[in-house]
Protein backbone atom coordinates (compact mmCIF):
# COMPACT_ATOMS: atom_id res chain seq x y z
CA UNK A 1 0.00 0.00 0.00
CA UNK A 2 1.74 2.60 -0.99
CA UNK A 3 -0.63 4.92 -3.24
CA UNK A 4 -1.04 8.68 -3.02
CA UNK A 5 -4.33 9.52 -1.51
CA UNK A 6 -6.23 12.43 -0.53
CA UNK A 7 -8.17 13.37 2.18
CA UNK A 8 -9.29 15.82 4.64
CA UNK A 9 -9.09 15.71 8.40
CA UNK A 10 -10.90 12.93 9.08
CA UNK A 11 -8.16 10.11 8.49
CA UNK A 12 -8.25 7.54 11.33
CA UNK A 13 -4.71 5.47 9.55
CA UNK A 14 -2.35 8.42 10.43
CA UNK A 15 -2.25 8.61 14.48
CA UNK A 16 0.70 6.98 15.01
CA UNK A 17 0.20 4.84 17.89
CA UNK A 18 0.41 0.76 17.53
CA UNK A 19 -0.20 -1.00 14.68
CA UNK A 20 -2.95 -3.81 14.51
CA UNK A 21 -2.87 -7.11 14.06
CA UNK A 22 -3.30 -8.94 10.48
CA UNK A 23 -3.41 -12.09 9.18
CA UNK A 24 -1.69 -12.39 5.82
CA UNK A 25 -3.31 -14.74 3.35
CA UNK A 26 -1.16 -17.77 3.15
CA UNK A 27 0.59 -17.50 6.15
CA UNK A 28 -0.29 -19.32 9.93
CA UNK A 29 1.03 -17.14 12.96
CA UNK A 30 1.48 -18.33 16.26
CA UNK A 31 -0.34 -15.88 19.16
CA UNK A 32 -0.85 -15.76 22.62
CA UNK A 33 -3.68 -13.89 24.52
CA UNK A 34 -2.43 -11.40 27.04
CA UNK A 35 -4.65 -11.03 29.82
CA UNK A 36 -4.58 -10.43 33.55
CA UNK A 37 -7.80 -10.90 34.20
CA UNK A 38 -9.53 -13.81 32.21
CA UNK A 39 -12.97 -12.31 32.92
CA UNK A 40 -11.82 -9.45 30.34
CA UNK A 41 -10.06 -10.98 27.99
CA UNK A 42 -11.92 -9.23 25.20
CA UNK A 43 -13.44 -5.80 24.95
CA UNK A 44 -16.64 -5.71 22.47
CA UNK A 45 -18.97 -3.07 21.33
CA UNK A 46 -21.80 -2.51 18.63
CA UNK A 47 -20.70 -0.71 15.83
CA UNK A 48 -21.82 0.17 11.98
CA UNK A 49 -19.39 0.38 9.14
CA UNK A 50 -18.68 3.75 7.09
CA UNK A 51 -15.63 4.71 6.37
CA UNK A 52 -15.02 4.05 9.55
CA UNK A 53 -16.17 1.93 12.43
CA UNK A 54 -18.51 3.53 14.86
CA UNK A 55 -20.43 3.11 17.96
CA UNK A 56 -23.88 2.42 17.08
CA UNK A 57 -26.06 4.96 19.32
CA UNK A 58 -29.21 2.93 18.28
CA UNK A 59 -30.84 5.41 15.89
CA UNK A 60 -30.41 6.32 12.25
CA UNK A 61 -27.30 4.49 12.02
CA UNK A 62 -29.20 1.05 12.41
CA UNK A 63 -31.73 2.56 8.97
CA UNK A 64 -29.63 0.61 6.45
CA UNK A 65 -27.61 -1.46 8.39
CA UNK A 66 -27.57 -3.68 11.53
CA UNK A 67 -25.27 -3.09 14.11
CA UNK A 68 -22.41 -5.72 14.56
CA UNK A 69 -20.08 -6.38 17.16
CA UNK A 70 -16.34 -5.70 17.21
CA UNK A 71 -14.27 -6.72 19.40
CA UNK A 72 -10.55 -6.11 20.08
CA UNK A 73 -7.68 -7.66 22.38
CA UNK A 74 -4.21 -7.63 23.33
CA UNK A 75 -2.39 -10.38 21.66
CA UNK A 76 1.78 -11.76 21.98
CA UNK A 77 2.61 -12.76 18.69
CA UNK A 78 5.32 -14.84 18.20
CA UNK A 79 8.25 -14.10 15.50
CA UNK A 80 7.47 -17.97 13.57
CA UNK A 81 8.36 -19.41 9.98
CA UNK A 82 5.13 -19.47 7.69
CA UNK A 83 3.87 -22.49 9.53
CA UNK A 84 3.48 -20.95 12.87
CA UNK A 85 6.57 -22.97 14.03
CA UNK A 86 8.31 -20.57 16.43
CA UNK A 87 11.61 -19.04 15.61
CA UNK A 88 13.81 -19.98 18.68
CA UNK A 89 17.02 -18.40 17.57
CA UNK A 90 16.57 -15.83 18.34
CA UNK A 91 12.96 -15.95 19.61
CA UNK A 92 11.36 -12.71 18.99
CA UNK A 93 8.00 -11.65 19.50
CA UNK A 94 5.19 -8.27 19.50
CA UNK A 95 2.47 -6.91 21.58
CA UNK A 96 -0.58 -6.10 19.54
CA UNK A 97 -3.80 -4.80 19.65
CA UNK A 98 -6.22 -7.75 17.43
CA UNK A 99 -9.63 -5.95 16.68
CA UNK A 100 -12.06 -8.61 14.94
CA UNK A 101 -15.50 -9.14 13.82
CA UNK A 102 -18.24 -11.64 15.25
CA UNK A 103 -17.29 -13.87 12.88
CA UNK A 104 -13.85 -14.41 14.55
CA UNK A 105 -15.07 -14.09 18.25
CA UNK A 106 -16.91 -17.18 17.27
CA UNK A 107 -14.48 -19.16 16.28
CA UNK A 108 -11.97 -18.31 19.39
CA UNK A 109 -15.27 -19.59 21.35
CA UNK A 110 -15.63 -22.66 19.83
CA UNK A 111 -11.14 -23.12 20.51
CA UNK A 112 -11.72 -22.30 23.50
CA UNK A 113 -14.21 -24.58 24.41
CA UNK A 114 -11.84 -27.29 23.61
CA UNK A 115 -8.52 -25.64 24.68
CA UNK A 116 -8.81 -23.04 27.19
CA UNK A 117 -7.48 -19.23 25.79
CA UNK A 118 -6.04 -18.57 28.96
CA UNK A 119 -3.50 -21.44 28.75
CA UNK A 120 -3.02 -22.21 25.16
CA UNK A 121 -1.57 -20.37 22.23
CA UNK A 122 -3.56 -20.49 19.05
CA UNK A 123 -2.10 -20.62 15.48
CA UNK A 124 -4.04 -17.76 12.92
CA UNK A 125 -4.36 -19.40 9.58
CA UNK A 126 -5.63 -16.38 6.91
CA UNK A 127 -7.89 -17.52 4.29
CA UNK A 128 -8.24 -14.27 3.53
CA UNK A 129 -6.67 -11.31 4.01
CA UNK A 130 -8.80 -8.56 2.63
CA UNK A 131 -11.49 -9.77 4.78
CA UNK A 132 -9.38 -11.02 7.73
CA UNK A 133 -11.48 -14.27 7.09
CA UNK A 134 -9.07 -16.68 10.21
CA UNK A 135 -8.99 -19.89 10.85
CA UNK A 136 -7.84 -20.85 14.70
CA UNK A 137 -6.13 -24.30 15.92
CA UNK A 138 -5.16 -24.51 19.49
CA UNK A 139 -1.78 -24.83 20.83
CA UNK A 140 -0.33 -27.46 23.23
CA UNK A 141 0.61 -24.23 25.55
CA UNK A 142 1.29 -21.14 26.10
CA UNK A 143 4.53 -20.09 25.32
CA UNK A 144 4.49 -16.45 26.84
CA UNK A 145 2.85 -18.01 30.59
CA UNK A 146 5.85 -20.59 30.39
CA UNK A 147 8.55 -18.55 32.37
CA UNK A 148 7.63 -16.56 35.08
CA UNK A 149 9.40 -12.93 34.52
CA UNK A 150 8.87 -13.22 30.43
CA UNK A 151 5.24 -13.79 31.51
CA UNK A 152 5.63 -10.31 34.31
CA UNK A 153 7.29 -8.43 31.03
CA UNK A 154 4.61 -9.38 28.39
CA UNK A 155 2.12 -8.38 31.06
CA UNK A 156 3.62 -4.88 31.68
CA UNK A 157 4.10 -4.37 28.14
CA UNK A 158 0.40 -5.32 27.35
CA UNK A 159 -1.01 -2.89 29.55
CA UNK A 160 -0.94 0.54 27.43
CA UNK A 161 -2.23 -1.83 24.34
CA UNK A 162 -4.86 -3.00 26.38
CA UNK A 163 -6.10 0.62 27.07
CA UNK A 164 -5.53 1.26 23.37
CA UNK A 165 -7.83 -1.36 22.60
CA UNK A 166 -10.37 -0.12 24.43
CA UNK A 167 -10.24 3.35 22.97
CA UNK A 168 -9.60 2.84 19.52
CA UNK A 169 -12.44 0.37 18.79
CA UNK A 170 -14.81 2.69 17.22
CA UNK A 171 -15.11 5.91 16.85
CA UNK A 172 -17.65 7.60 19.15
CA UNK A 173 -19.64 10.16 16.75
CA UNK A 174 -22.76 12.21 18.15
CA UNK A 175 -25.54 11.38 16.59
CA UNK A 176 -25.58 14.99 14.26
CA UNK A 177 -21.82 13.23 13.45
CA UNK A 178 -23.65 10.28 12.39
CA UNK A 179 -26.02 12.05 10.34
CA UNK A 180 -23.32 13.70 8.70
CA UNK A 181 -21.52 10.55 7.73
CA UNK A 182 -24.90 8.84 6.62
CA UNK A 183 -25.89 11.79 4.18
CA UNK A 184 -22.35 12.95 3.06
CA UNK A 185 -23.24 11.54 0.06
CA UNK A 186 -20.38 9.04 -0.23
CA UNK A 187 -21.41 5.38 0.55
CA UNK A 188 -19.14 4.59 2.84
CA UNK A 189 -18.16 1.41 1.36
CA UNK A 190 -18.06 -2.24 2.44
CA UNK A 191 -16.99 -2.75 6.24
CA UNK A 192 -13.70 -4.54 5.26
CA UNK A 193 -13.62 -7.22 7.85
CA UNK A 194 -17.21 -7.90 7.31
CA UNK A 195 -19.04 -7.60 3.64
CA UNK A 196 -18.01 -11.26 3.19
CA UNK A 197 -19.58 -12.43 6.90
CA UNK A 198 -22.75 -10.76 5.82
CA UNK A 199 -23.23 -13.19 3.50
CA UNK A 200 -22.72 -16.06 5.80
CA UNK A 201 -24.76 -14.99 8.29
CA UNK A 202 -27.66 -14.47 5.55
CA UNK A 203 -27.11 -18.06 4.89
CA UNK A 204 -27.27 -19.08 8.47
CA UNK A 205 -30.37 -18.01 9.38
CA UNK A 206 -32.09 -19.74 5.95
ZN1 LIG B 1 -26.96 1.63 15.08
Amino acid sequence: MSEIMTFGTDNEDIKGGYKKYQGKKGETHRAGFVYSDPKSMFAGAKVHYNQRYFLCKKTICCDKQAPRWRVGTVIVLYSTDKLGNPKMDPFSYEILPWMFSEQSYNKLRVADSEFPLISHDVKITCTNQEYQNLDINSCKESIWQMKEDFKKKVLEEAKPVWEHVKKNLASDLSVEEIKDLISGGTEGGADPSATNVNLEDVLKNV
